[in-house]
């Protein structure tokens, strides 16, 4: 059993439609095609974008070089950025129900975890504001009298961003803020699925003073409008979110004009449960990791590593929990799990749990898509007597499905965790010090929760090990990834020559 909720239809709902902004201009696309968005919770058509080509991605990517050339921004005061990127955040907050109701109806989360996103958002907006003027360098005075060294931090340069559908207004903010932070300018691509929120904040940026050519939006599929802008060499630096397929591309792509690259990608995150964990705050935490955005989320709980002695009871007691989630309408306020983002992710989640089961796993809850007369969904999903070396136990699914495994020393647990080609997050859950901590040192993932999970803060540097990703966002040195070096050596009097006249 699953408590299902509704989605009502849309009734008068006008679709929005959207241009690209490029150079201070709202146009449309060189070969003016369109892209249509059709809401995952409601199977119609509600919003349109101009779809751009490679020719659009080479204006933008043209636009943000110049404004980085000749313009103002890279060279105003901290202080004179900072007050635009605090007025921005004010927009955004402002402004927060028409985005966050973009987000849910675009990407089929639950309009109240969309408003919890856009307050988050409007917060790091604000934390790279005043990291912005705390952007230094460094000096030596310590070479001795005739050299006085200082360390410049410049900004990069042209920053290409690539976000995914999945968080489409945080995401954005958790790359753009820290670069204009640092004086760089910017092209930034957009999931198609998902662009209305990020043109929004376009309107936001513009209305704020950031000048024209500074952020430059373009809204196009990967391989046409995303990829000219990891390879071109006007770009600096790619920042990307995604796949790590497509992570990896980019990186190949990227390496041709050895651009820098800063890349979030995907998951498979162990929770590790010991007998004297708070079993009560684990269960909650189990249910909400693994259905929080529907699954589809590179942090979420997707593997559970529990203690042999205590797997039957709390997989049994994880299962009536999930029976009690609200799977639905992603505008009903009351829904906890919404749409899955397209048909075709559907299909591709249905088919690792038909796999599972035919492996030797057992569905211990749900296991199967949901027919609410509209949009498509997927019931919360666990799958009990998984083994490590199963495709759900390694790959990422990204949907409402948990795969419990067990363990009987701790070490095995750390085997378990540790066997995969990911590391972006990991939990641990036990009342004893040793054992977190002995955990915490010894996974390999960019994130530890001890007793809690996928709890964050915008000081708190989010990235991960292995193939989750290079380089971290967020925390106190976040704008500092949007900088250059540049070493200033001084001479100070009569230098020793290095030719000497005999
Ligand atoms: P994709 O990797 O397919 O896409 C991410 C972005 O890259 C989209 O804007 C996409 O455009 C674009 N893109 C696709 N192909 C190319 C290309 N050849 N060159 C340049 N850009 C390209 O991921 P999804 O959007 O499907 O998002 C889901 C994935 O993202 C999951 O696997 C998840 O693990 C990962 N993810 C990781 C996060 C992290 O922080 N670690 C956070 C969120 C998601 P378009 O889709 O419009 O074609």
């Amino acid at each position: 059993m699953t408590v299902l909720v509704k989605p009502k239809a849309l009734g008068d709902y006008k679709i929005r439609e959207f241009r690209m902004l490029i150079d201070g201009k709202w146009v449309d696309g060189a070969e003016g095609r369109m892209i249509e968005r059709v809401a995952p919770g409601h199977g119609v058509t509600v919003s349109r974008y101009q779809a751009a080509t490679k020719i659009d991605a080479e204006r933008a990517i043209a636009a943000a070089r110049r404004a980085f050339d000749d313009g103002p921004w890279p060279r105003m005061t901290a202080s004179e950025r900072s007050l635009i990127l605090l007025r921005a955040a004010d927009m955004i907050a402002a402004r927060a129900d028409e985005l966050a109701f973009l987000d849910a109806i675009e990407s089929g989360k639950p309009i109240s975890q969309a408003k919890g996103e856009l307050a988050g958002a409007a917060d790091i907006w604000r934390y790279a504001a005043a990291l912005a003027r705390d952007l230094s360098g460094e000096s030596y005075n310590t070479l001795g009298d005739g050299t006085l060294g200082v360390v410049l931090r410049e900004a990069i340069g042209v920053v290409s961003i690539i976000t995914p559908w999945n968080f489409p207004f945080l995401i954005v903010s958790q790359k753009l803020p820290f670069a204009l932070a640092a004086g760089c300018t910017t092209v930034v691509k957009p999931s198609e699925l998902t662009s209305g929120s990020t043109l929004v904040l376009g309107e936001i940026l513009e209305a704020a003073g950031v000048p024209a050519g500074v952020v430059n939006i373009i809204v196009g599929t990967g391989p046409e409008a995303g990829a000219p802008l990891t390879s071109h060499p006007d770009v600096d630096m790619v920042s990307f979110t995604g796949s790590t397929g497509v992570g990896r591309l980019t990186m190949a792509n990227a390496a041709q004009t050895l651009k820098k690259v800063s890349l979030e990608l995907g998951g498979k995150n162990p929770q590790i449960v010991f007998p004297d964990a708070n079993l009560d705050e684990f269960i909650d935490a189990a249910v909400f990791g693994a259905y929080f955005n529907a699954g589809e989320c590179c942090n979420a709980g997707s593997r559970l590593i529990l203690h042999r002695d205590i797997a039957d009871e709390v997989t049994a007691r994880i299962a009536a929990l999930s029976a009690k989630v609200k799977v639905g309408d992603p505008l009903d306020p009351e829904t906890q799990v919404g749409a899955i983002i397209t048909p075709q992710h559907l299909e591709k989640i249905a088919s690792y749990v038909s796999a599972a089961s035919s492996d030797g796993a057992t569905v211990a809850h749900g296991g199967a898509a949901l027919d609410l007369g509209m949009g498509q969904f997927m019931a919360p999903t666990i799958l009990s007597s998984v083994r490590a070396e199963m495709a759900v136990a390694r790959e990422e699914v990204f949907g409402p499905v948990l795969s419990v495994l067990t363990f009987e020393t701790t070490e095995e647990a750390i085997k378990i965790a540790n066997s995969i080609d990911y590391g972006l997050s990991a939990g641990v859950w036990s009342r004893d010090f040793d054992t977190c901590l002995t955990i915490g040192r010894r996974v390999r993932a960019g994130t530890i929760w001890m007793n809690t999970f996928m709890d964050g803060a915008s000081e708190l540097p989010f990235g991960g090990y292995r193939q989750s990703g290079l380089g971290r966002e967020l925390g106190r040195h976040a704008v500092e990834d949007y900088t250059e070096t540049k070493t200033l050596n001084m001479h100070i009097g009569q230098r020793t020559n290095w030719w000497m006249p005999r």
